[in-house]
Protein backbone atom coordinates (compact mmCIF):
# COMPACT_ATOMS: atom_id res chain seq x y z
CA UNK A 1 0.00 0.00 0.00
CA UNK A 2 1.29 3.28 -0.86
CA UNK A 3 1.45 5.79 1.67
CA UNK A 4 2.25 8.96 -0.88
CA UNK A 5 -1.00 10.49 -1.91
CA UNK A 6 -1.07 11.38 -5.98
CA UNK A 7 0.09 14.93 -6.84
CA UNK A 8 -0.11 14.88 -10.45
CA UNK A 9 -2.79 16.89 -12.08
CA UNK A 10 -3.91 18.74 -8.95
CA UNK A 11 -3.00 22.51 -10.46
CA UNK A 12 -6.10 22.75 -12.36
CA UNK A 13 -7.24 22.64 -8.69
CA UNK A 14 -6.83 25.89 -6.40
CA UNK A 15 -8.98 25.30 -3.52
CA UNK A 16 -7.08 22.33 -0.85
CA UNK A 17 -10.96 20.37 -0.13
CA UNK A 18 -10.80 20.05 -4.11
CA UNK A 19 -7.12 19.32 -4.22
CA UNK A 20 -7.47 16.75 -1.02
CA UNK A 21 -11.14 14.67 -2.67
CA UNK A 22 -8.97 14.58 -6.08
CA UNK A 23 -5.88 12.85 -4.67
CA UNK A 24 -7.54 10.83 -1.91
CA UNK A 25 -10.04 9.71 -4.39
CA UNK A 26 -7.15 8.55 -6.50
CA UNK A 27 -5.38 7.22 -3.83
CA UNK A 28 -8.21 4.77 -2.41
CA UNK A 29 -8.94 3.75 -6.65
CA UNK A 30 -5.17 2.85 -6.49
CA UNK A 31 -5.15 1.41 -2.96
CA UNK A 32 -8.63 -0.16 -1.36
CA UNK A 33 -9.93 -2.84 -1.78
CA UNK A 34 -13.17 -4.88 -0.78
CA UNK A 35 -12.42 -6.38 2.36
CA UNK A 36 -14.56 -9.53 1.55
CA UNK A 37 -11.56 -10.42 -0.32
CA UNK A 38 -13.30 -11.23 -3.23
CA UNK A 39 -11.68 -7.74 -5.41
CA UNK A 40 -8.18 -6.57 -5.30
CA UNK A 41 -9.79 -2.96 -6.40
CA UNK A 42 -13.25 -1.21 -5.89
CA UNK A 43 -14.45 0.75 -8.77
CA UNK A 44 -15.44 4.32 -8.01
CA UNK A 45 -19.16 5.68 -8.11
CA UNK A 46 -20.83 7.35 -10.89
CA UNK A 47 -19.79 11.13 -10.37
CA UNK A 48 -22.77 12.75 -8.06
CA UNK A 49 -23.70 9.65 -6.24
CA UNK A 50 -24.64 10.39 -2.62
CA UNK A 51 -23.15 8.93 0.15
CA UNK A 52 -21.20 6.23 -2.16
CA UNK A 53 -18.17 6.56 -3.48
CA UNK A 54 -16.79 3.10 -4.42
CA UNK A 55 -18.85 -0.10 -5.20
CA UNK A 56 -16.86 -3.83 -5.40
CA UNK A 57 -17.37 -5.39 -8.87
CA UNK A 58 -17.85 -8.55 -7.94
CA UNK A 59 -19.83 -8.79 -4.59
CA UNK A 60 -21.65 -4.56 -5.08
CA UNK A 61 -20.65 -4.02 -1.60
CA UNK A 62 -20.69 -0.04 -1.46
CA UNK A 63 -18.53 2.21 0.02
CA UNK A 64 -17.94 5.92 1.09
CA UNK A 65 -14.61 7.60 1.58
CA UNK A 66 -13.99 10.21 4.23
CA UNK A 67 -11.06 12.18 4.37
CA UNK A 68 -9.60 14.51 7.22
CA UNK A 69 -6.53 15.98 8.30
CA UNK A 70 -7.03 15.37 11.77
CA UNK A 71 -6.19 12.30 13.47
CA UNK A 72 -9.12 10.05 14.52
CA UNK A 73 -11.01 10.82 17.47
CA UNK A 74 -14.96 12.16 17.72
CA UNK A 75 -14.64 13.69 14.42
CA UNK A 76 -14.56 10.45 12.46
CA UNK A 77 -17.83 9.03 14.90
CA UNK A 78 -19.44 11.95 14.33
CA UNK A 79 -19.03 11.80 10.24
CA UNK A 80 -20.18 8.05 10.86
CA UNK A 81 -22.71 8.85 12.21
CA UNK A 82 -24.14 11.54 10.18
CA UNK A 83 -23.63 9.72 6.89
CA UNK A 84 -24.71 6.39 7.93
CA UNK A 85 -28.02 7.99 9.60
CA UNK A 86 -29.06 9.51 6.79
CA UNK A 87 -28.18 6.47 4.79
CA UNK A 88 -29.85 4.42 6.83
CA UNK A 89 -33.19 5.80 6.29
CA UNK A 90 -33.08 5.01 3.00
CA UNK A 91 -31.82 2.07 3.42
CA UNK A 92 -28.57 2.30 1.10
CA UNK A 93 -26.07 2.47 4.42
CA UNK A 94 -22.22 2.05 3.16
CA UNK A 95 -19.53 1.25 4.38
CA UNK A 96 -17.36 3.85 5.65
CA UNK A 97 -13.32 3.88 4.87
CA UNK A 98 -12.09 6.90 7.03
CA UNK A 99 -9.04 8.80 5.82
CA UNK A 100 -6.40 10.65 8.01
CA UNK A 101 -4.12 12.53 5.57
CA UNK A 102 -0.88 14.76 7.07
CA UNK A 103 -1.20 17.86 4.31
CA UNK A 104 2.05 19.45 4.32
CA UNK A 105 3.51 15.87 4.16
CA UNK A 106 0.60 15.05 1.57
CA UNK A 107 0.72 10.98 2.73
CA UNK A 108 -1.87 8.97 3.97
CA UNK A 109 -1.17 8.75 7.63
CA UNK A 110 -4.07 6.13 8.74
CA UNK A 111 -7.13 4.50 6.90
CA UNK A 112 -9.48 2.72 9.03
CA UNK A 113 -13.17 0.73 7.71
CA UNK A 114 -16.25 1.55 9.74
CA UNK A 115 -18.76 -1.63 8.73
CA UNK A 116 -21.96 -0.68 8.05
CA UNK A 117 -23.80 -2.74 10.17
CA UNK A 118 -22.03 -1.58 13.34
CA UNK A 119 -23.18 2.07 12.15
CA UNK A 120 -26.53 1.25 11.10
CA UNK A 121 -27.48 -0.13 14.88
CA UNK A 122 -25.22 2.36 16.43
CA UNK A 123 -26.97 5.20 14.25
CA UNK A 124 -30.49 4.25 15.86
CA UNK A 125 -29.05 3.83 19.60
CA UNK A 126 -28.01 7.18 18.75
CA UNK A 127 -31.11 8.46 17.41
CA UNK A 128 -32.93 6.95 20.48
CA UNK A 129 -30.04 8.18 23.23
CA UNK A 130 -29.63 11.30 22.12
CA UNK A 131 -26.43 13.00 20.71
CA UNK A 132 -24.46 13.79 23.67
CA UNK A 133 -24.16 10.06 24.28
CA UNK A 134 -23.92 8.87 21.01
CA UNK A 135 -19.57 9.51 20.90
CA UNK A 136 -19.10 7.34 23.47
CA UNK A 137 -21.51 4.57 22.54
CA UNK A 138 -19.83 3.98 19.17
CA UNK A 139 -16.49 4.00 20.67
CA UNK A 140 -17.37 1.83 23.43
CA UNK A 141 -19.36 -0.68 21.74
CA UNK A 142 -16.39 -1.35 19.02
CA UNK A 143 -14.52 -1.84 22.24
CA UNK A 144 -16.66 -4.66 23.69
CA UNK A 145 -17.39 -6.40 20.63
CA UNK A 146 -13.96 -7.06 18.91
CA UNK A 147 -14.37 -8.52 15.76
CA UNK A 148 -14.88 -12.54 15.65
CA UNK A 149 -12.62 -14.85 14.08
CA UNK A 150 -15.72 -17.19 13.03
CA UNK A 151 -18.81 -16.07 11.53
CA UNK A 152 -16.81 -13.02 10.22
CA UNK A 153 -18.99 -10.04 9.24
CA UNK A 154 -19.69 -9.57 5.58
CA UNK A 155 -19.75 -6.39 3.93
CA UNK A 156 -22.38 -5.93 1.97
ZN1 LIG B 1 -16.59 -7.47 -2.73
Amino acid sequence: MQVALPGGGLVDYTSKSQRVRIATEAWAESNLYCPNRNSPVLDPAAAGTPVIDFTCPKCAATYQLKSQSSAFARRIVDAAYSSMARASIEDRTPNLYALHYHLSEWTVENIILIPRVLGNREAKTARANGASRRMGGLQHSAARNPPRRKNQHRFE
